[in-house]
């Protein structure tokens, strides 16, 4: 990623419509549970993280994919630690929150992901850049953090680092981008969402016993 901002030139990015039930892909069709594994390093208050997780799984949801959260640190370090988080695994993805990311990264970067086919997609989202754009008032801070997490998400489930020109998966969040997010319309596109389960059903059937 990507991302942000108020001082990027505004595009009216048009609405993409939910993904088709008409071929049964978000119907009634067998859908696993992507585990989360969730490492918080940036002492995110849980009245964010958690609407967070909640406003990305949302999205993810409409995509056609379930995410099962597992938090696996907390900024406390006083709550037990989920069993599964000791586990293995190359279906999964990990989600760290940083506290800021080092200076190579483009100043607007949200975050960043390394796309894993084979194993576990370590996907990163740096809080300091959230807080940046909740300072700059272009959405609530869960919104900001639940979309960022769902683009990154997005990265390691279409693996690869490219960005669409329009919707969720824009380089770049514009003012009316931020608009939609806010209206619960910034979304995958069709193609991106078919790809993403695809890869979802691809992991599942990794842990599959031959
Ligand atoms: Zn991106």
């Amino acid at each position: 990623m990507c991302l942000s901002g108020t001082s990027y030139p505004e595009v009216l990015a048009a609405p993409v419509p939910p993904p088709a039930t008409e071929h049964g892909s978000t119907g009634d069709k067998w859908r696993p549970r992507l585990p989360v594994k969730v490492y918080d390093y940036a002492q995110v208050p849980s009245s964010v993280i958690g609407p967070a997780e909640r406003e990305a799984g949302r999205i993810l949801i409409e995509a056609g994919i379930n995410l099962n959260w597992l938090t696996c640190r907390v900024a406390s370090s006083q709550e037990p630690i989920a069993p599964a988080c000791q586990e293995g695994g190359r279906r999964g993805l990990i989600l760290r929150i940083a506290p800021h990311g080092a200076g190579s990264l483009g100043s607007l970067a949200l975050g960043f992901t390394q796309p894993d086919p084979g194993g576990a997609a370590y996907v990163t989202i740096l809080y300091s850049r959230v807080r940046e754009l909740v300072r700059n008032h272009v959405a609530s801070e869960h919104k900001i953090l639940g979309h960022a997490i769902a683009h990154e998400i997005g990265h390691a489930l279409l693996n690869s680092r490219t960005h669409s020109a329009t919707g969720l998966m824009r380089a770049q969040w514009s003012a009316s981008d931020w608009r939609l997010a806010d209206v619960e319309q910034l979304r995958f596109s069709r193609q991106e969402a078919a790809a993403m389960r695809s890869e979802v059903v691809r992991r599942a059937e990794l842990e599959l016993p031959h």
